[in-house]
Formats: C-alpha cells, sequence, structure tokens
C-alpha cells in the first residue's frame, strides 16, 4: 500500500482523469478561443448569457471527446502527455501571434528550415510548455489510474462518450440557428478550440501529404518558343525578384506616408497598385503563382504534378537559374540549376549563421553575367520581410526607423516597434532592389534588361490584433493579400518589345493578381507557346507578344 498526501498518488477513474485534464486545457490552452468569442458575443443579456453557456458546454465535450479516444490502459498517459505539449505550443502560438492552426500552419512549421525555426523557440514559450502541459504530465505522474475490470470499464467509457455527446448535441440542437451563423461569420473560431485544432490539423495535413505525391509530371508549354523579340541583336536579361511577406501599403510607392521607398521612388517603374495574392504563406503562394491553374483552380497535388512557369522558360531554351535566398523554392524550380544563397560563403560580412542579407545577391548577379552573356533569365526568391525576427533581415545601417523591435518575440515589443523593425526591412528591400536595377543598368548599351517584382504574400504587423500571415485567404486582411508589383526595364529593353509605355501606364491601377503572373512573365519574355494568354498577361494589351 503506498503512502498517500496531499500530492498523491491519488487514485481516479480514467474518465475522472480526462473530465480533469479537459476542464484543465478548456480554460489554460484555449485563451484566444474564449477571447474571440466573447468579443463577438459578450455576455450583455439573458440569452446572450444562455448562449455562453451552451458553448462552454459544446467546448466541454469537444475536448472531452478527443481526450475520451485515447482514454486506454497504457495509452492515456503518454497520449493525454503529448495532447498537452502540442496544446501548450498551439496556446502559445494563437496567444501571441494570433495564428490560426490548421492544416497550412503545421505546414508552415514541418516545411521550416532550423534557422527560422530557432526564431520561434523563446522563454516565453518555455512558460507555456511548463504551465499548460507541465501540470497536467505532473498530475499524471501522481495519480495511479483505476481500471475497472473491462466489462464495467467498457460501460464506464460509453457513459463518457454518452455525456460527452449530449453536452455538445443537446446545446447544439438547442440553438442550432445562432451557432450556424456564428460558424458561417467567423469561421476561424473553430480552428481555435484546443487541442481539438490541432488533431484536426495533423488529420488534415496528413492526408494531403500523402495524397499529394505525384506519379509523374505532366508536361506543359512543351511548345514555347522564342518570339520576334528575339532577332533583335542584344540578348535579354531578365530578373525576376520573389519577394517575402512584403505588404504594398508599406510601399511608400504605394501612397505610405513614410518614406520607404527613397531610391525605389526616382525610378521610372511601371508600379501596379492593385495586386492580390494567391495564397497568405509561401507554401501556397509560390507554387500557385508559378503555375497556370489561378487561385480559383489551383490545388496543390494538381500543380505539383505538373510542370510550372519555370519549365515553360525553360522549353523555350532561354537559360534560366533559380537564385534562393528565402527556405527553397517548394519544388517548382527542381527541374532547372538552383543557387542557395543563404548559406553561401561564410566569410562573407553579409552572411551570419542566422543567413544571409539580400544584397547576398549582387556579387551572385554579377557573376552570372560574367558567366552567360547570353539571354538570361534570373528568378531571385528574396529573404526579404520574413518575420518574426525582421531585424535579424537588414544591417543595422537600415534601422531608420526607430525604435526598432529587436527580437523574434513580437509580444515583447510595442507594436510601433514591430512596426518599425518592419518598415525597415521593406527599406532594405528598396535598396537590394535598386541595387539590382543598377546593375542591369550598367548591362543596358550590350543588353534589353529588365526586372520584374512581386511578393509572395503581405504581413499583418498587430492590425486587427493578428501578426506575420497564414490566415486563411478568405478572412484574411488586406495586408496579407495586398501585395507589391512593378517592372523596371530599359529603353530598349521596352522599345525592340514594342511597349507602348503611356499605355501600360494607363492601367497601373487595374486590378490584377497572382493569376496574372504566369502570363505576364511569358509575354515579357515574347515567349509563344499554347498555355499563353494574352487576356491574363499585364503587358498584353500595350504592344504585341509577336
Ligand atoms: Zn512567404
Amino acid at each position: 500500500m503506498k503512502n498517500k498526501s496531499a500530492f498523491g498518488p491519488w487514485q481516479l477513474a480514467s474518465n475522472t482523469t480526462a473530465l480533469l485534464v479537459t476542464l484543465f486545457l478548456l480554460v489554460t490552452a484555449n485563451l484566444a478561443f474564449w477571447k474571440n468569442y466573447f468579443s463577438i458575443m459578450p455576455v450583455q443579456d439573458f440569452s446572450s448569457l444562455a448562449f455562453a453557456v451552451a458553448i462552454v458546454s459544446i467546448i466541454t465535450g469537444l475536448i472531452g471527446m478527443v481526450l475520451g479516444l485515447f482514454g486506454f490502459k497504457y495509452v492515456l498517459k503518454p497520449a493525454f502527455a503529448l495532447l498537452a505539449i502540442l496544446a501548450a505550443a498551439a496556446a502559445h502560438f494563437m496567444d501571441r501571434y494570433g495564428v490560426i492552426v490548421d492544416r497550412h500552419a503545421l505546414q508552415s512549421v514541418f516545411e521550416t528550415d532550423v534557422r527560422e525555426g530557432s526564431e520561434w523557440l523563446s522563454w516565453r514559450m518555455l512558460i507555456y510548455f511548463l504551465l499548460i502541459a507541465g501540470i497536467p504530465i505532473l498530475f499524471l505522474w501522481r495519480t495511479d489510474i483505476q481500471y475497472r475490470p473491462w466489462p464495467r470499464e467498457l460501460l464506464a467509457r460509453l457513459g463518457y462518450f454518452g455525456l460527452c455527446l449530449t453536452m455538445i448535441l443537446l446545446p447544439a440542437g438547442l440553438m442550432y440557428q445562432s451557432i450556424a451563423s456564428l460558424a458561417r461569420n467567423h469561421p476561424e473560431i473553430r480552428h481555435q478550440i484546443n487541442p481539438y485544432n490541432v488533431l484536426m490539423a495533423g488529420r488534415n495535413y496528413i492526408n494531403h501529404s500523402v495524397n499529394i505525391a505525384p506519379d509523374k509530371i505532366t508536361e506543359l508549354g512543351a511548345d514555347a518558343k522564342k518570339g520576334a523579340l528575339y532577332n533583335s541583336k542584344k540578348p535579354k536579361l531578365l530578373v525576376i525578384v520573389i519577394g517575402e511577406s512584403a505588404r504594398a501599403e508599406s510601399f511608400s510607392l504605394n501612397g505610405y506616408a513614410r518614406q520607404t521607398n527613397p531610391l525605389l521612388g526616382k525610378r521610372n517603374l511601371f508600379n501596379f497598385k492593385n495586386v492580390s495574392s494567391c495564397g497568405t504563406n509561401t507554401a501556397t503562394s509560390l507554387p500557385c503563382m508559378f503555375s497556370n491553374l489561378g487561385r480559383d483552380g489551383y490545388d496543390e497535388k494538381q500543380a505539383g504534378g505538373q510542370e510550372n512557369l519555370i519549365d515553360v522558360i525553360r522549353h523555350s531554351g532561354l537559360f534560366l537559374e533559380w537564385e534562393d535566398n528565402n527556405t527553397g523554392s517548394k519544388g517548382i524550380a527542381n527541374r532547372i540549376e538552383q543557387a542557395d544563397m543563404s548559406k553561401l560563403e561564410s566569410g562573407n560580412r553579409l552572411c551570419s549563421e542566422k543567413g544571409c542579407y539580400d544584397a547576398v545577391f549582387f556579387k551572385h548577379l554579377e557573376d552570372e553575367f560574367k558567366e552567360h552573356p547570353g539571354d538570361m533569365v534570373l528568378v531571385f526568391h528574396q529573404i526579404g520581410s520574413h518575420g518574426p525576427a525582421y531585424f535579424e533581415r537588414y544591417p543595422k545601417e537600415f534601422e531608420k526607423f526607430k525604435p526598432a523591435c529587436q527580437t523574434g518575440e513580437l509580444q515583447d515589443c510595442s507594436r510601433e516597434e514591430v512596426l518599425n523593425a518592419y518598415d525597415n526591412t521593406i527599406l532594405y528591400t528598396d535598396y537590394v532592389l535598386d541595387g539590382i536595377i543598377q546593375r542591369l543598368q550598367e548591362k543596358q548599351d550590350s543588353h534589353d534588361v529588365a526586372m520584374l517584382y512581386v511578393s509572395d504574400h503581405g504581413e499583418s504587423t498587430g492590425e486587427k490584433g493578428l501578426y506575420l500571415h497564414g490566415t486563411p485567404f478568405l478572412f484574411a486582411p488586406s495586408q496579407q493579400t495586398h501585395v507589391p508589383m512593378f517592372l523596371w526595364a530599359s529603353d530598349g529593353f521596352l522599345k525592340n518589345r514594342g511597349t507602348q509605355a503611356n499605355c501600360l501606364r494607363s492601367r497601373l491601377g487595374n486590378t490584377y493578381s497572382h493569376d496574372n503572373f504566369f502570363h505576364s512573365v511569358l509575354g515579357l519574355l515574347n515567349l509563344k507557346t499554347a498555355v499563353y494568354d494574352k487576356e491574363q498577361d499585364v503587358f498584353g494589351h500595350c504592344g504585341s507578344n509577336t
């Protein structure tokens, strides 16, 4: 017989244990849910109070069901401990960054490299682990779980599930209309029920990954040929820059009150002011914008199973290379040469163990010019404004907006400090893009040169309580979906291509999206292929693509 004290070991039935852990997580791991719920539905009178009670009952039943699934001998303790750890991690991200826990969020976590991942680890996260996971683990450790002989245990389990189901179905039945309208108007809220959201996201992620591996890649645009532009003597140089987490509203080019584009502002650019992204994270936007599927037709599996814009350019015979200073091309550049610049030259003053500043591309660009004197397309995938450690994206001398947040733990900074750090990343991007243009300009006597810039998605810096990006597209704020896009081209490039600058200028305010990217690049490069659609080419109406 063991000694019993106030610290256990307690003897509890498996159902009681599940219920206690459920109630603990209901309170501690679901702050984001309750905060969101009570801001949508404040308790003001009897009916709103009754509705709140119904919601508490449903959420308790739901978490209780999740835990109940693992309430068996030998499984219960490790499973509950693991669920508590997952719940603690999810709670940290939801409370601190307003993250929505869904398949895409898990994808971002799993497909992130270690350098990026280390920016997430913090003492505040440790406190979340100690409180939300540590307390239940301690409790489980000090508890002797009493399992009855199996027929009675089975009955007790059935009773437990019956109770959970009643807690969900009874209020749901009574208040069906109100609950349906809450779920319809605030679809994010079901992704905030912790750890139910983690399990659903995990299930969806696994389903998705299993279904996604393509057997073979379908060809796209194998008929691509160079158009009349290539009859002129000058070789063509196009640099396509894919921005990272840069949002349109923070560019002074687009009317931002702060001077974040002191250099680009002096350039003669074709700046498209109303462009929206395909997704709100890199893993969606990047394959989507390089595909010809468009946002409505985009499907990760389909896009992964067919060639993309990179391949179409490759089929035309143009030399092209993917230059990455981010976390890779997400598979889209698998069939061409890729350079990973985030780990280039350890002695380079632009690089550290945290990665490289984007200006690392300059030297690389100059080297490519020397190696490839003919036609060339380079795709530069920036680290840009990658959060949360904005301050690590630019050298100190670019810290113009102060005080700037000096940590990846954005909650430790005021909103103003976060915004300052973010704006400094845009200021640095201004310098990097201007530097690329300058290097292209130096080649304009011998080459037709151009640079096309577009960001993959935007970023939230505390608007509506959201930080970073990845909010599901349907209810993402404009900060995450309105992206900067512009073209710089030498006079020779425009002239040889037959581009009417005034015509193009008159279209800069039109509404465009990543859907236009695929066709616009083909148009800009004057490549002929059946997969090109002139209607979707933003340059298509202002000079022939023949
Ligand atoms: Zn991104």
